[in-house]
């Protein structure tokens, strides 16, 4: 079957086609047949060597398709088109039996870097990672319903956003933070988009953003706040950069407030102020994918047309690096997306 593979670690141009052996399902998995692989902000950090992939991967965890076989003990899937979740669990330990399934390390693992991704014809999946897309969710948006919109939601969840609380989301204008704007205006949140691009600004107004600030530091942020009834800052921050913003993010929290960091655009160590953390006694947490649960959740949100995923362009498969190359770019607003 074709793939890309990484023939290296580096630049978009180590993204090249090759062929490999369509995978055998084992007794409780299934084959599916990709139609539309996501490619994410963690996919260019895999590509430069920065995460779990070596070279030899085929990245993309961020996939729809349509089940073309089963093992054994797999019944009533053939046949059905599915969105699936980045991970396949164990579905034993538990992590999986607290439904907790992100931190589960005993199953197949995380596509694209514990078993081969959706930067290919076919991947294996599983009932535990599978969820069945309605006929009116193609497959190039239902591959972006588990990282690129259930990544937020999970985090909006993880915050215990309300009706009426007033939420940051930093990275507003990329693959994650598009949607986490549209999922928090769903849920009633009063929504300050941030961005470090003019050009998001209208896109960001139509997704549900209540006011965009480019770039802003801290000032202007606890500007924003006290036009929003928040003198003494927001509510929640979902941050979906790291680095370049969180310092700001957190000095945006009113006392008892919440960020929650779900992305990080430059790998590394970030400074944090432990007597601002103590004194406005704040919580930094850290929320990873979406479970099979949040999935279901998002799929009748996009069925019920409340959210719409932003496909910025769609590639065939073996074009996969000029898609990278306009992730690399920052020029896109949604996710890149590749079809097979
Ligand atoms: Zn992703
Ligand atoms: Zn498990």
């Amino acid at each position: 079957m074709p793939v890309v593979e990484l023939a290296a670690h580096g630049g978009p141009e180590v993204l090249v086609p090759a062929t490999r052996l369509v995978p055998v399902p084992a007794a409780d998995q299934l084959l599916v047949r990709v139609g539309a692989c996501g490619v994410c902000g963690h996919d260019a950090l895999a590509r430069r060597g920065l995460l779990a992939a070596p070279v030899g991967s085929v990245l993309g965890h961020e996939i729809a398709g349509r089940v073309e076989a089963a093992g054994a003990d797999v019944t009533g899937w053939v046949g059905r088109r599915v969105a699936l979740v980045q991970r396949i669990p164990c579905g034993a330990c538990a992590e999986c039996a607290a439904g907790t399934t992100a931190r589960c390390r005993q199953g197949p693992g995380f596509y694209g870097e514990d078993l081969p991704g959706g930067y290919a014809e076919f991947v294996l999946a599983s009932p535990l990672n599978a969820v069945p897309l309605p006929d009116e969710v193609d497959d190039v948006t239902g591959a972006l319903l588990s990282c690129a919109v259930g990544t937020g939601l999970k985090a909006l969840h993880t915050a215990g956003v309300r009706a009426g609380d007033v939420v940051v989301v930093t990275g507003a204008g990329g693959g994650v933070g598009v949607h986490t704007v549209q999922v928090a205006h769903h849920l009633g949140a009063v929504v300050v988009a941030v961005t470090g691009d003019a050009a998001k600004v209208q896109a960001l107004r139509e997704a549900g953003a209540d006011e965009v600030a480019v770039r802003p530091d801290g000032r202007a942020l606890r500007a924003i706040a006290a036009r929003l009834d928040r003198p003494r800052g927001v509510d929640v921050v979902v941050e979906t950069t790291g680095a370049p913003t969180f310092a700001t993010a957190l000095r945006s929290l009113r006392p008892g407030g919440r960020l929650v960091l779900v992305g990080n655009t430059v790998p590394g160590e970030l400074p944090l102020d432990p007597g601002l953390v103590i004194v406005r006694e704040l919580a930094v947490l850290g929320s990873a994918h979406a479970t099979r649960a949040d999935l279901v959740e998002v799929v009748e949100l996009v069925r019920r047309g409340v959210v719409r995923p932003l496909a910025a362009r769609v590639w065939p498969l073996a074009e996969a690096a000029a898609a990278h190359a306009a992730l690399d770019a920052r020029s896109l607003v949604g996710r890149a997306v590749l079809r097979p």
